[in-house]
């Protein structure tokens, strides 16, 4: 579970052609990263993906299915933005719990589900601090325990660790690689920083300009890159 594919798919806004058709499938349990320059479409393609934005054409199936009309919350996707706001007068059970709280889940069942979310991010000792009491790395976990307590099959990250400090950067990419490896589930990650496309993903889309310049594993767009954008791109000089 948790194949998406887009068939197609583009984005206009007014007159401006922001995503140009495009054909992507990424397969069940992949981390993918998007990486491209700012502007280049990256946060409107998980959008469109995550349903939060409408396409302009082409369908988007997952597991077969087109959702192209269904509401985001029934797609079987979370996504964690750039931004994240807890509420600083909630517990972090509460704030994880939130989500759940909304979808008016039994007690039992939020309870079983946000300690499985806390014990997969190393949060139960913390379950009953407030927010302001937690160091960044912990904020953030707690945002990310938010958008993985419903248990999507497809996750959404859009830069989630760019507010963050180069070593906590370091610690995050390590702990949402921890995440996947349990959880196995479909990750989209977005990002402008080559270290965390080549570290972190099974397969790196590289986006210009609202297109696929090309896809590829890591090694792939190292060695074989089909021009100098994706070289520039990909930190190989060649
Ligand atoms: P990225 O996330 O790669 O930086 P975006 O997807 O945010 O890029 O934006 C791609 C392009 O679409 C940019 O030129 C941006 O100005 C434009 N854009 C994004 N959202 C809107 C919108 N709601 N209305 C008009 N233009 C938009
Ligand atoms: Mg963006």
């Amino acid at each position: 579970m948790g194949q998406l594919k887009l068939t197609g798919v583009t984005k206009r806004f007014g007159t401006a052609d922001v995503i140009r058709p495009t054909d992507l499938t990424i397969n069940e349990g992949e981390f993918a990263v998007f990486v491209g320059p700012s502007g280049c479409g990256k946060s409107t393609m998980l959008r469109m993906i995550a349903g939060l934005e409408e396409v302009t054409s082409g369908t988007i199936e997952i597991d077969g299915q087109v959702v192209n009309d269904l509401a985001p919350v029934k797609r079987g996707i979370s996504m964690v933005f750039q931004s994240y706001a807890l509420y600083p007068h909630m517990t972090v059970f509460e704030n994880i719990a939130f989500p759940l709280r909304v979808a008016r889940m039994s007690q039992a069942r939020v309870e079983e589900l946000v300690h499985k979310a806390a014990d997969v991010l190393q949060l139960r000792d913390r379950l009953d601090h407030r927010p302001g009491a937690l160091s960044g790395g912990q904020r953030q976990r707690v945002a990310i325990g938010r958008a993985i307590v419903r248990e999507p099959q497809i996750f959404l990250f859009d830069e989630p660790l760019s507010n963050l400090d180069a070593a906590l950067r370091a610690e995050m990419r390590v702990e949402l690689s921890r995440l996947h490896g349990k959880l196995k589930n479909t990750m989209i990650y977005v990002t402008h920083d080559q270290v965390e496309a080549m570290t972190m993903a099974d397969k790196i889309v590289v986006l210009r300009a609202g297109r696929i310049e090309q896809v590829g594993s890591p090694l792939e767009l190292f060695h074989k890159p089909r021009n100098q954008f994706v070289a520039g791109f990909i930190g190989n000089p060649n």
